[in-house]
C-alpha cells in the first residue's frame, strides 16, 4: 500500500536520494525517519485516528512528510491551497476541523488575522515539532482516508476530497504509464496541496524515483532546472509561459501536462519547441488525479491533439445524458463518468454532494465530453456551465472557440443568462483587443454557428475572473444575472 512505500525503499536502499529541495537532499533512510518523527510529534500533541491536520505553505518536503506521517497514525493531512484569499483560507481550515496547523513562516501574518476556533496548535518551527524516532504500531486499513485534497473551486467552493489508501495506491500504480523507473529524476513544480503536485510526486516515489520539489514556479529558472531531471508535470498555463523563455531545452525527456484544457495552438507550439515526449493527463481530484492519458505517439496525430486520451488501467469511462443518466451512443456529447478504484470515499462534511457525485459506483466528473470509436475522450466543457435555451443543450466551449477566432477578441467566456422566452440565452463576455462592435461580433458568430448558439448580447470587461489555479470562474460571471433565480443545471 501507499503508506508502506517509503519504508520499503528505505529498507532496500537507505542511502539513495529520495527528495531534493532547495539545494539539499534527503535519502530514503532519512525520509523514513523524519516521517516517523513527525508521526510521533503528532502523537505527543494528542492527535488520534481520524483527526485532521492542515498544512499551509508553498511547496516544501514537510508537506509530503506530514502526509505519510498522518497515514502512519491514522490522522489525515488536509493540505490547504496557499493561494486562497484570507476568507477562503478560514473557510477551508475551519471546515477541515484541523486540530494542528502547520504554517510556513511567510504565511503567519495571514494566519494571525484568521478566526480559527478549531485549531489547537499552530506549528511554525517544523524541525522543532519532530519528536523521537520511536516505532509506530498503527496499521491503516485500505478504506481509511490517506489524504484530503481540496478541489480547485472552479464551479463552487473548494470541496475536501477524501482519498483512501486503496485509491491512492491504485493511482500510484497507474502512473507507471508515465514511464517512471527507479532511475527517473522527477521534478515536482505544481503545488503539493493539489493532485498535480502531490499525486504526481507519490507516483514517482512509488517507482522508487528521485523527486525534486520546486518551491515556486519561476518559468525563467525552469529551463535551467530541466537540465537535471527526466520528467515533469505542468499545467497548460505554465507551458504557455515557458514558450516565452529563451534557451535550449535539454536534459528533460518527458513533459506531462493537464488539469485544465490545453488550447490546440499552444500544444502545437510546444510540440515544435520542446524535444521531449508529451503526455496529456485528464483527471480530477476526486480520482486522485489522472484517469486518462494521451501518450507521446498520439500527440503527433492532429485529430487527437484535442483529446484527453484513453482511460488508464482499471478505469472504465462512459458518457451519459446529463439529465437522465442513461448512456448515450458513441460520439455523442454527455456527462463523462468513470468507475475505478482510484475514486474518493466522498467529500468531507458534504454527504449530499457526495451522493450526487458517486452514483451506483460511477463518479460523475461534472465534465461534458464525447468518446470516439477508438475510446479516446474529448473533454468539451463543464456540465454546470451548459446552457439550456429553448430545450437545446448548448456548450459554451464551442461558442468560445468560434468567438476566440475573431481577431479583436483577446479572451472570451460564454455564459447563460435568464430569458423569459427561452429559459436561458447566450451571453458573451469579452476582453477585446482594440475596437469591437457587439453587433459585428454577433453577426460574426451567426455566420459560423447555429442561430440558437449565437450570443444575443455581449459584455466587455478588462479581465476575466479566475481562481487560484487559473481557471475562469463562470459562476462569478453568472452571479449578477441570476440573483434570486435558480438555474436548472
Ligand atoms: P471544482 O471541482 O471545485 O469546481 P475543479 O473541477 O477545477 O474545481 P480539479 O479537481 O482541480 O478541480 O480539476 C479537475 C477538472 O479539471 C476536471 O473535471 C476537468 O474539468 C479539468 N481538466 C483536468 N484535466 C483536463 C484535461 N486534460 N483537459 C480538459 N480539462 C481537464
Ligand atoms: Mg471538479
Amino acid at each position: 500500500m501507499i503508506s508502506d512505500l517509503v519504508g520499503k525503499w528505505a529498507a532496500a536502499d537507505p542511502d539513495r536520494v529520495a527528495v531534493r529541495f532547495d539545494g539539499g537532499t534527503t535519502t530514503w533512510g532519512e525520509l523514513d525517519e523524519r516521517i516517523r518523527r513527525n508521526a510521533n510529534g503528532q502523537l505527543k500533541a494528542g492527535l488520534r485516528p481520524g483527526d485532521r491536520v492542515a498544512f499551509l505553505d508553498k511547496n516544501h518536503p514537510a508537506c509530503l512528510e506530514t502526509t505519510f506521517a498522518c497515514a502512519q497514525i491514522g490522522t489525515v493531512n488536509a493540505a490547504v491551497n496557499f493561494r486562497l484569499a484570507p476568507e477562503e483560507l478560514a473557510y477551508v481550515i475551519n471546515e477541515s476541523q484541523a486540530r494542528l496547523l502547520f504554517v510556513g513562516p511567510e504565511f503567519l501574518p495571514v494566519v494571525d488575522q484568521l478566526d480559527l476556533p478549531k485549531v489547537e496548535r499552530i506549528i511554525v518551527d517544523y524541525e522543532d515539532f519532530l519528536a523521537d524516532d520511536g516505532e509506530i504500531s498503527h496499521e491503516p486499513a485500505a478504506g481509511d482516508t490517506f489524504l484530503q485534497l481540496y478541489t480547485s473551486g472552479t464551479t463552487g467552493y473548494p470541496k475536501g476530497v477524501m482519498l483512501t489508501h486503496r485509491a491512492m495506491t491504485a493511482h500510484s500504480r497507474n502512473t507507471n504509464a508515465l514511464g517512471f523507473t527507479r532511475d527517473s529524476k522527477v521534478m515536482v513544480p505544481m503545488p503539493l496541496f493539489h493532485a498535480g503536485g502531490i499525486s504526481w510526486a507519490l507516483g514517482a516515489l512509488w517507482a522508487g524515483a528521485e523527486i525534486t520539489i520546486i518551491r515556486e514556479v519561476v518559468p525563467s529558472a525552469m529551463v535551467e532546472q530541466f537540465r537535471h531531471v527526466t520528467h515533469t508535470f505542468l499545467v497548460p498555463a505554465v507551458i504557455g509561459f515557458l514558450l516565452d523563455v529563451p534557451g535550449e531545452i535539454t536534459g528533460i525527456k518527458n513533459i506531462a501536462y493537464g488539469g485544465s484544457p490545453i488550447p490546440t495552438p499552444l500544444l502545437r507550439k510546444a510540440l515544435e519547441r520542446f524535444p521531449v515526449d508529451f503526455y496529456q493527463i485528464y483527471g480530477m481530484t476526486e480520482a486522485c488525479g489522472m484517469f486518462c492519458l494521451l501518450g507521446p505517439e498520439d500527440h503527433h496525430q492532429p485529430s487527437l491533439q484535442s483529446s484527453g486520451g484513453r482511460p488508464v488501467d482499471g478505469v472504465e469511462l462512459r458518457i451519459v445524458d446529463p439529465v437522465s443518466g442513461e448512456p448515450v451512443p458513441v460520439g455523442e456529447l454527455g456527462q463523462i463518468q468513470v468507475r475505478t478504484e482510484q475514486v474518493m470515499a466522498g467529500y468531507w462534511q458534504h454527504p449530499a454532494e457526495t451522493a450526487a457525485t458517486l452514483v451506483d459506483g460511477w463518479l460523475n466528473t461534472g465534465d461534458a465530453g464525447r468518446v470516439n470509436a477508438e475510446g479516446y475522450v474529448f473533454v468539451e466543457d463543464r456540465v454546470k456551465d451548459m446552457i439550456i435555451s429553448g430545450g437545446e443543450n448548448i456548450y459554451p466551449a464551442e461558442i468560445e472557440r468560434v468567438l476566440g477566432g475573431h481577431p479583436a477578441v483577446k479572451e472570451v467566456a460564454v455564459i447563460g443568462v435568464p430569458d423569459d422566452k427561452w429559459g436561458e440565452t447566450v451571453k458573451a463576455i469579452v476582453v477585446a483587443d482594440g475596437d469591437l462592435d457587439p453587433a459585428a461580433l454577433i453577426a460574426y458568430s451567426r455566420s459560423r454557428l447555429a442561430g440558437y448558439k449565437a450570443p444575443t448580447s455581449v459584455d466587455f470587461v478588462e479581465e476575466l475572473p479566475r481562481n487560484a489555479t487559473g481557471k475562469i470562474l463562470k459562476r462569478s460571471l453568472r452571479a449578477p444575472y441570476w440573483a434570486n433565480r435558480e438555474r436548472s443545471v
